[in-house]
């Protein structure tokens, strides 16, 4: 039977998949990937600190503040209220101000809402038992030292979690990690 190949989703080449879950046909692309997913993550971390220390109450936002409460360009949000489709109260050179109520409307509920109500579906990965992989099982598997297991792992903060003795970790995580296995 002929394999058919799959387009890396980091370098778009075609390669040969090793399991029907690869997505990356590289060591290299893999950990590229990886690392962008955590900027990622990191990103969203900032910009809900900032978003955080915006006062809920407050009806009145800058564009500023609208652009992280609603995820929206600061360029985009700026041609919206130039077209009057954001009304907006002016109080000064560079001090406009948009009504939170009709953000909400457009865009739905604020960062901070929003992120608290789509919590449960916005996991990345399992840590259920059988979506994991124990140590062990990951050293054997993909034939390296538990020792370097456990060294990928914290470098590439890769969730993990104690039952009992053993310490597991997505598989998910580990297949896209260890994806063509000939690194190393
Ligand atoms: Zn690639």
């Amino acid at each position: 039977m002929k394999r058919i190949d799959k387009q890396c989703l980091v370098c778009g080449d075609g390669f040969l998949p090793k399991s029907v879950t690869s997505v990356y046909c590289s060591p290299k692309c893999s950990k590229r990937a990886y690392k962008f997913k955590m900027l990622q993550l990191k990103k969203e971390a900032v910009i809900n600190a900032l978003a955080d220390k915006i006062p809920k109450d407050r009806i009145f936002i800058s564009v500023a503040e609208a652009g992280i409460l609603f995820g929206v360009a600061k360029r985009t949000l700026y041609r919206l209220v130039g077209q009057g489709k954001i009304p907006s109260v002016n109080l000064g050179t560079r001090l406009l101000r948009i009504d939170r109520r009709v953000m909400q409307e457009l865009y739905g509920p604020a960062r901070s809402l929003r992120q608290t109500e789509s919590l449960p579906n916005k996991k990345l990965y399992s840590l259920e038992k059988e979506d994991c992989y124990s140590i062990g099982e990951i050293a054997h598997r993909f034939q390296i030292s538990e020792g370097s297991v456990y060294s990928h792992i914290r470098k590439y903060s890769i969730p993990t979690r104690q039952i009992g003795k053993h310490v597991f970790a997505p598989k998910s995580e580990i297949d896209d990690l260890y994806n063509g296995n000939d690194f190393i």
